[in-house]
């Protein structure tokens, strides 16, 4: 990915005077920041980072400026890249199935918590992990809706495995803890407060008091014009379910957000290469590079058309099937988005919100993804 040296005012100004070929990500630290102190202010506990949502060393670093004191890290090589850029800050290596060797690569690096959902990762845990002042956090899940997709389907513990697995981590000598994942771009806060209930329950089970409970990500970004996402009212949910469910025995709180950090402070510029035959629009990035995520979880709405010499374009929409650049016919956006009717070859595409899940997932499928980056003052205009 190329730097560019030069801070730009806003995407326009960039576009109007580089007319860039290939696709361009536009990055607002400003906006990284102010996210970050929303988070840290809002939130009732430990905000830390889910480094996969965008391991980009510059939003690594904005976030540690920001204050961000702690990282949910799933393998090796993000330990290895958080303890170079913020060698101070907590890892939660929270990734629940490990090689023995990732373990132990671990351990050299420091890591003091983790999470586990089967009875043969916490044996591995117990066995290569000294627990003196460690953190194991049993991650159970629930068949709960208000997610974009289901998180459990691939991780999590069921509710009377996770009472198994709590009492053993807790018998092991570990301090025990729990936690969960919502599913991303969960938009309903109802959401956490079941999981917040269960979570209670299960230490009842298990007949532990639980020293932290770790609530997730999946705190939604902005993808729609009309939805704006509610962080204080989920931060404000998260809290009140928490002293209820828990009383007295109430557990410090953790949340791992990737995309609700990350998201807003990048916008996309891609160019239209074509409009074929005055229909179907091509674009010079598509489902191979940053907009990856668009098929698994919808389309984003927040979209501008600009021309080359940086003109918004105004015309009534017209809904069109969009088409990325490769030769793969899964390239293609879903459904059809409503684009400007006066929309034409050469202009750019700007897709705010765009941070999350695409720059780390970019490939270069087919000679296309030479995603550029580029760092305004502001993501408007
Ligand atoms: C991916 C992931 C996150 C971040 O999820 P978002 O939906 O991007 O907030 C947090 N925790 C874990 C364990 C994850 O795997």
């Amino acid at each position: 990915m190329g730097l560019s040296k030069t801070i730009w005012t806003n995407p326009s100004e960039f576009l109007k005077s580089n007319q860039p070929d290939s696709p361009a990500m536009f990055f607002s630290p400003a906006v990284l920041q102010a996210t970050a102190r929303r988070f840290l202010n809002g939130f009732p506990g430990l905000v830390t980072y889910a480094v996969k949502s965008n391991p980009d060393e510059i939003v690594i670093a904005n976030l540690a400026t920001a204050g961000i004191q702690g990282f949910d890290v799933a393998s090796p090589n993000e330990i290895a890249m958080i303890r170079r850029l913020a060698p101070h800050a907590a890892l939660h290596y929270n990734n629940p199935v490990r090689a023995r060797s990732e373990i132990r690569a671990a351990v050299e690096m420091g890591v003091k918590s983790w999470s586990v959902d089967s009875h043969s990762e916490l044996a591995k845990l117990i066995e290569l992990v000294p627990a003196e002042n460690c953190e194991i956090s049993v991650r159970f899940k629930l068949p709960v809706q208000g997610a974009a997709y289901n998180f459990g389907a691939k991780f999590g513990a069921t509710v009377d495995l996770a009472i198994e697995l709590l009492a053993k981590a807790a018998q092991a000598g570990f301090i025990p803890s729990l936690t969960f994942h919502p599913g991303t771009q969960c938009t309903d806060p109802a959401a956490w407060e079941t999981y917040i209930h269960t979570a209670a329950e299960i230490a009842q089970g298990a007949d532990v008091t639980i020293r932290r409970l770790n609530v997730g990500g999946g705190f939604p970004s902005h993808r729609l014009n009309d939805v704006q996402p509610q962080l204080e009212a989920i931060f404000a949910l998260i809290d009140s379910a928490t002293t209820e469910a828990f009383g007295d025995a109430r557990p410090a709180l953790v949340c791992e957000p990737g995309r609700g950090l990350c998201a807003e402070a990048f916008t996309l510029a891609a160019r239209v290469k074509a409009i074929r035959d005055d229909q179907h629009v091509f674009l010079n990035d598509g489902v191979y590079g940053a907009l990856m995520e668009l098929p698994m979880i919808g389309v984003i709405d927040r979209i501008e058309a600009v021309s080359p010499t940086g003109q918004r374009r105004t015309g009534d929409t017209v809904n069109r099937i969009v088409f990325g650049p490769t030769c793969d016919s899964v390239d293609r956006l879903p459904g059809e988005l409503p684009l400007p009717g006066d929309l034409e070859e050469e202009d750019y595409l700007v897709f705010h919100g765009m941070g999350a899940y695409s720059m780390a997932t970019n490939t270069r499928f087919n000679g296309f993804g030479d995603l550029g980056l580029v760092t305004v003052l502001s993501l408007q205009g």
